[in-house]
């Protein structure tokens, strides 16, 4: 329901829960942050209120600079700790707003793989297939698990083997790509990031956003780059 990322130089967690504090008018059920330490993931997730997550966090902190926090309003599977996002594997992880349509038939499909799911969402089976479908190259394992994806999302994705980048997603739901000042903000929306930074990029349908400290990359579906104009909010929260 509601997304945040960031990769710049401070402690990751801590802008993560803030940033989630600041998407809850959306509503959720559960919530979670991962923390990537040099390309080690480090997850905890929560159902019920952020205070829950945020007490659980504060007696085991998360180190590092580069991480992903999302409020799930629970649409396939219960509201558990569990199903919370993100969901993933060792090497690929991601948080989700949305339905994958097809997610029974990809299920299906990854089961026959060896993959087994810890979870009832949907969103697991698409983080799977994500992680079926690279082969190194995060680019080519976006497009070529899109081709196959179908329903409504906005994604945010972690490689362990890119530790500092976030990579962005949308197709029926809002994202935006925040720049900062040697760090650099994905969000479901602009109230998540507000304190930060006010100038921003839309993502449109079909448009990735590579994101690292230093810069953001849009690209299109054939991977080539695209020229964004920068958006600017001039309201303060
Ligand atoms: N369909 C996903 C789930 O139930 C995402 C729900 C959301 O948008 O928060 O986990």
């Amino acid at each position: 329901c509601g997304i945040i990322g960031y990769s710049g130089h401070r402690e990751a967690c801590g802008i993560l829960l803030d940033g989630l504090e600041r998407l809850e008018y959306r509503g959720y059920d559960s919530a979670g942050i991962l923390v990537s330490d040099n390309g080690t993931f480090h997850t905890v997730k929560r159902s019920g209120r952020l205070s829950n997550l945020r007490a659980a966090v504060e007696r085991h902190p998360l180190k590092g600079c580069c991480g992903m926090g999302h409020t799930r309003w629970a649409t396939h599977g219960g509201p558990t700790d569990e199903n919370a996002h993100p969901h993933g594997t060792e090497r690929v992880m991601l948080v989700h707003n949305g339905i994958i349509e097809n997610y029974l038939e990809l299920r299906g499909l990854l089961t026959e793989q060896g993959y087994s799911f810890l979870s009832q969402t949907d969103t697991e089976v698409a983080a799977c297939y994500l992680d079926y479908c690279y082969h190194g190259d995060p680019i080519d394992a976006i497009r070529e698990a899109l081709n196959k994806i179908e329903g409504a999302y906005a994604f945010v994705i972690m490689f362990s083997d890119h530790p500092d980048t976030i990579y962005a997603i949308r197709k029926d739901g809002p994202l935006l790509a925040a720049l900062g000042d040697g760090e650099n903000f994905v969000a479901s929306d602009i109230t998540a990031v507000i304190s930060y930074t006010n100038r921003y990029f839309v993502l449109d349908e079909g448009e990735i956003a590579v994101v690292t400290p230093r810069r953001i990359r849009i690209l299109g579906m054939d991977g080539k780059p695209r020229e964004k104009a920068v958006q600017t909010v001039t309201w303060d929260i």
